[in-house]
């Protein structure tokens, strides 16, 4: 029989992790499969999927810059890909193509479980209000913290996550939105969910609101420390980068392809040793 194809679509492609992490995923699980990477062309992101379906694909990530695409693909969203407005992972079985966000709950499930910290009842900073940010919104929420506030460059996208915040319905909390300028006070953990770090930059936010901070976490993955996680450590705060949020990601859809939960602590060691960022 043929083995079962999975693969991870984005233009570029050539340095994506996602095929050696499947790989190692299936070889932990005992699974057989097949997981590549394909460049899409910028404008042909949708025939590319099709022609994957047609050769028997049975899923695929996606990663920058189709996630919107893809969402908009889909013919079933799971609600915390619904709520991002983008998808990562999609499935494709009788004919269905079923999408699903697994970013949000892979960053919550390395800040909670492997860097154990909690969210419950702390006061959260959000920082950026792109599609990380609002892939991040539901699976944060679900952890009620006491507050979440969403600072952003342009003020209206933090405003428009906390619009879907507020239609989410099951969050207790306090949420607003923030320009830099504005931000005041102090929080608990803070997130850097901008791309400010990929040009080597720290969003202006004041000193003053890590005077509490236990915890800081850069989305972005990086051999050397991050701008803003030296920005935070200055500040005395524990900080973690995004290798441990695309490892969870991963891992959860494996667990959604598979049915079977892979463990991430061995490829945590391993990428980062091997410096491979
Ligand atoms: P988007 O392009 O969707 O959003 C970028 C965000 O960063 C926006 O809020 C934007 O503000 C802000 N921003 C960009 N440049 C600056 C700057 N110089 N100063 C301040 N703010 C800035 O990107 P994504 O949301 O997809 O990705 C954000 C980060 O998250 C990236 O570093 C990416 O690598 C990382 N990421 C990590 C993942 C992981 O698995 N570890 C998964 C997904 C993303 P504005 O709205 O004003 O333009």
């Amino acid at each position: 029989a043929q083995l079962d194809r999975y693969c991870v679509f984005g233009n570029p492609i050539q340095h994506s992790k996602s095929p050696a992490i499947h790989a190692m995923f299936a070889s932990q699980t005992g699974q057989t499969l097949e997981y590549s990477a394909r460049l899409a062309p910028l404008d042909s992101f949708v025939p590319s999927v099709q022609q994957f379906i047609a050769e028997g694909g049975k899923g695929a990530n996606v990663t920058v810059p189709f996630k919107l695409e893809a969402y908009a693909l889909a013919n079933h969203l799971s609600e915390r890909a619904a709520i991002a407005g983008a998808v990562n992972t999609l499935t494709f079985s009788d004919g269905v193509i079923v999408g699903d966000n697994t970013d949000g709950v892979g960053l919550v499930r390395d800040i909670t479980e492997n860097a154990k910290t909690a969210i419950v009842g702390r006061r959260i900073l959000l920082l950026g209000a792109g599609g990380a940010a609002r892939g991040a919104l539901l699976p944060l929420l679900a952890q009620q913290p006491a507050s979440l506030t969403i600072a952003n460059r342009t003020i209206s996208k933090a405003e428009d996550l906390v619009q879907l915040a507020h239609a989410t319905k099951t969050y207790r909390g306090e949420i607003e939105a923030k320009t830099w300028q504005d931000l005041n006070g102090s929080f608990d953990v803070i997130i850097n969910a901008t791309s400010a770090s990929l040009q080597s930059e720290v969003p202006p936010i004041p000193y003053t609101v890590f005077a509490d901070t236990s915890f800081a976490y850069d989305m972005m993955y990086s051999d050397g420390q991050t701008s803003f996680n030296r920005y935070a450590e200055q500040a005395g705060a524990r900080t973690r980068d995004g290798l441990g949020m695309l490892l969870e990601q991963a891992a959860e859809a494996f667990f959604i392809w598979r049915g079977v939960r892979p463990q991430t602590a061995p490829l945590f060691a391993h990428f980062r040793t091997k410096g491979s960022v």
